[in-house]
Order: C-alpha cells, then structure tokens, then sequence
C-alpha cells in the first residue's frame, strides 16, 4: 500500500472543503486539456493518445494487482482471491475500453434529397459524475471510467464512503500512466455528507452526464437532480434475481451454478440470485445437494486468511438486514435447512443459509437481500415460474437451467431482466452488456454499447451539394 502512497493521497483529498475546491477546479476549466480531451474522435493522434493512455493504466494496474487486491480486502472485507479476481475484471475494463476508443463511428445518411447528405459525428458528452457502491469498489469505476475516458469525457468519481481507497489507488496510477491531472477526478466524503455532494455533483451546470451504480432508492434521488438540468444519466440499481431450476435441468450443474451466482462476495452483488425457483421434480435432489456443496465448500472468516470464502457483510444493518429476512421466513413457515443467524465469529459475519417451504409473500423473496441467504420456493409449471419471476418491479441478471432447447428459448425471451444465465451462474464479462430493465436502470455498461452512454449523437445535414 505504501507503495502507493495511499496515505498521502487520503489526507489531501479528505473533507469536504477539498471536495468544494476540486469541484471550483472544474467550474473554472482548470481541467487541463479540456478542449482537446473534449474534440470528437476525428483526430487520430489524439485519439491514440487516450487509447495509449488507458492501455498504460490498465498495465499498471497488472503490475499493482496485489497490492490493489489487498487495498479491496482491507476496505470492503471480500476474501483476497475474489479480490484478486475483481482487480483482473476491472483492468480488464481499461484495456476492453483502449480498444473501444479506436472504434467510434459516424454515418453518412443518403435521404431522396439529391443536393444533401446527413453526417452523424459522435461526440464525447463533457463531465461525467460517477458515483460508485462498496460492493465492486474498483470495477464499478473502471466498468464507468474506461468507457468514459474512451469517448473523450473527463470525470468527478465519488466512491462510497465504506471503500474510498481503491479509488484512490486508481488516481495514483492514472497519474503514474501519464493521464493529464483533473481528468480522473476522485471526491471521497463520509455518508452523512453523501446527499450533499451528490447533490453539487449531479445539478452542476458543467457536468453532462451522471453515472451511478446503486441501490434504486438513491438512484431515484438522482434521476430527480438530474431531471432540472436533464442531464444524461446511465444507472445500474438493485436486482432480484431469479434462479430457476427446472426438472429437465442437470441437477450437478445447477447446483455449481447456484454456489457462484448465490455466494459470491458472500451475497453482496447486484446479479446475485435472490430467489430459488425449483420445480416439483427436482427440488428435493436439487436442495440436498445445495446444502451438501454450501457445507463442504463454503468457508467463513477473515478474507485474508487462506481458504476463506465468505468475509463479513459491510456492516452491521447489512446483517441486520439477512437476520431480519431469516427471522420473517420462519416464522411464515420456512424451514431452515443450513445456516440461519450470525456467525460464531461474531462482527459482521452471518451464516451462509439456505431456507426451504419459501412462499412469495416472504421479505427474502421481495426484497433484495445482499447477503448469502438462499430461499427455495418449490413450483410445478413453467408458466407459473415465469410469472413469479417477473413479479418484481427490478429486472437485472435471470438464471435459469434446463436441457430443453423449446423451453430455453421460450423463457429467456420470457423474463423481464436485461440479463439471463442459461446454464450458467457466472454471466459478468467486459466484452458484454451489463445493465438492467424496469426499475433495474438504464444504459448498459461494458460491452461495445457502454462507449454510447458518453457520447452524443450530432447530426449535421450537409446541403448545397
Ligand atoms: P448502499 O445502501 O448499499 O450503500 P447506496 O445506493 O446508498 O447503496 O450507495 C451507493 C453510492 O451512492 C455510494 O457511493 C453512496 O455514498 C452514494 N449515495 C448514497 N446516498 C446518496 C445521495 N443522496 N446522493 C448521492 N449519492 C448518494
């Protein structure tokens, strides 16, 4: 960490009269380079120049991954391997984006007007407020900053107040790679003054564009700062993902599946399987083995520690949230096959629990949960799985398993998510969209779709010809 310089980084930028100057920075321009970071893509050099630039950050990053690994273990907790796993996904952003920046095209449009031609020009939208969760705290930047770097944006991240120094690590490293001061932008602030400076950050008359990855509660309070300067917005907010096991599938297979999309950063992701739907046939087979696989492979404790693979929840009313949901469950009628209350170890760590006999009307099956809670709720027909999996108002990630091709096309177009899993727990790539339907969000991340949440569409009608 020292190595880093993290220390020095933190104290300069804590507080928020730093926050109110930086913020005075990009009111006067003092970006530097502004103007040319904020040209279209019609200038090769300059266009080489950030995709050259990203690739050096994205180098620097390998060369740092163990220390950044161990920056996200000691801030959110996460077992080191996972860690290491998010710091390889996030890089992964950098250079997937250094190779996007080169590809940003326009059109020539033919109309039946002889002497005129439409042109499209993309062009980078300006500022971008970024404003980043606990849960992924370095790839839910880069997802964001990679794409907005790409298009020739500049950006103000403010990271979240549990997980500040991965942020900062990636500031030390855009400045190591040669990225101009001001373009990478980094506000951190304590909760209590999170409204405030979201609130400067997203009414900003110099910031275009916000970016956020959170809850939907707050993504509707910023949906509200946005809407009096109609700023452009991309927003990935709470999920309720269904798991789908039907009696065709491949009961091995789905139980691999439900263990990666259930336990991962033990429960605390937005794709994260929420609800376990399992048919009539298979339930019994699928729930022993669930439990079976959760005892054997399942570790809980320090994430520094070899083995471990749950670390704690974020923090104490995450817990209290998992115990709240066990605790409705049961007493509606539940039965909990393993796991179902705080870990021995006591803190923030909770058992990782699987409930069987789960009904709809259940806070697990409402509510999302963010912790390594599983409930099984047993049907008989795909009609009324489908039914129960689109009964949410949130529709991000989906799974579902089955070896009937019919009933694989059939439910995938069925399920109201802007993401599905067909026989497969683990959908995350850089290569693909990311993003959700209904009150999931809007915009997609990663992917060759993600560089268009930065740019504007400029159509320039070309007459006298
Ligand atoms: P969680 O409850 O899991 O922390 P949030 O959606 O509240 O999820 O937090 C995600 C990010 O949004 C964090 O960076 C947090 O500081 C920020 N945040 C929370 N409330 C506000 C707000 N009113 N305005 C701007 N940002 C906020």
């Amino acid at each position: 960490m020292s190595s880093l310089g993290l220390k020095r980084l933190t104290s300069k930028i804590e507080g928020f009269q730093q926050q109110q100057f930086l913020l005075k920075t990009v009111r006067a321009g003092l970006i530097p380079d502004l103007s040319t970071w904020f040209i279209d893509g019609c200038f090769p050099v300059l266009l080489q120049e950030r995709s050259l630039l990203l690739r050096k950050w994205y180098d620097l990053m390998i060369q740092n991954k163990d220390d950044l690994a161990k920056i996200i273990t000691a801030e959110s907790g996460k077992p080191l391997k996972e860690a290491q796993g998010e710091i390889l996904y996030s890089a992964l952003f950098l250079e997937w984006f250094s190779e996007e920046a080169r590809r940003i095209y326009g059109d020539i449009i033919y109309t039946s007007a002889k002497d005129k031609r439409g042109l499209v020009l993309k062009q980078p939208v300006g500022v971008a407020a970024i404003i980043t969760p606990w849960n992924f705290p370095s790839a839910m930047i880069t997802r964001k900053v990679g794409a907005a770097l790409a298009a020739g944006c500049t950006v103000v991240v403010k990271p979240a107040e549990d997980t500040p120094y991965s942020a900062l690590a990636l500031a030390q490293l855009a400045n190591q790679a040669g990225i101009p001061a001001g373009v990478y932008n980094v506000i951190p602030c304590s909760r209590n003054k999170a409204k405030e400076v979201g609130e400067v950050l997203c009414t900003d008359p110099l910031v275009s564009k916000i970016s956020f990855t959170g809850s939907t509660a707050t993504g509707k309070i910023l949906l509200h700062h946005a809407a009096n300067s109609v700023k452009r917005v991309s927003m990935e907010l709470g999920g309720l993902a269904p798991f789908i096991v039907f009696d065709s599938a491949n009961v091995d297979q789905a139980v691999a599946g439900a263990m990666a999309s259930k336990f991962r950063n033990a429960g605390q992701t937005c794709v994260c399987s929420n609800r376990f739907l399992v048919q009539r046939g298979i339930h019994d087979s699928f729930v022993t083995k669930f439990a079976e696989a959760m005892k054997k492979s399942l570790r809980v404790g320090n994430g520094f520690e070899e083995g471990t693979t749950q670390g704690p929840l974020i923090n104490e009313k995450a817990v209290e949230k998992v115990e709240k949901q066990v605790n409705d469950a049961v007493a509606k009628g539940a039965t909990v096959v393993t796991g179902g209350k705080r870990h021995q170890s006591g803190g923030n760590f909770f058992e990782p629990t699987l409930l069987s006999n789960v009904t709809r009307d259940m806070l697990c099956i409402t509510e999302e949960t963010f912790g390594p809670l599983a409930p099984v709720i047993k049907f008989d027909k795909e009609e009324e799985a489908v039914a129960i999996a689109n009964a949410a108002e949130v529709g991000l990630a989906g799974y579902f398993y089955s070896q009937d091709p019919a009933q694989i096309w059939r439910v995938a177009e069925q399920l109201e998510v802007g993401m599905v899993g067909v026989n497969e727990g683990l959908i995350s790539s850089v290569e693909c969209p990311f993003g959700g339907v209904k009150q999931s969000g809007l915009g997609r991340e990663g992917s060759k779709y993600g560089i268009d949440e930065y740019l504007e569409v400029k159509y320039v009608c070309y007459g006298g010809l």
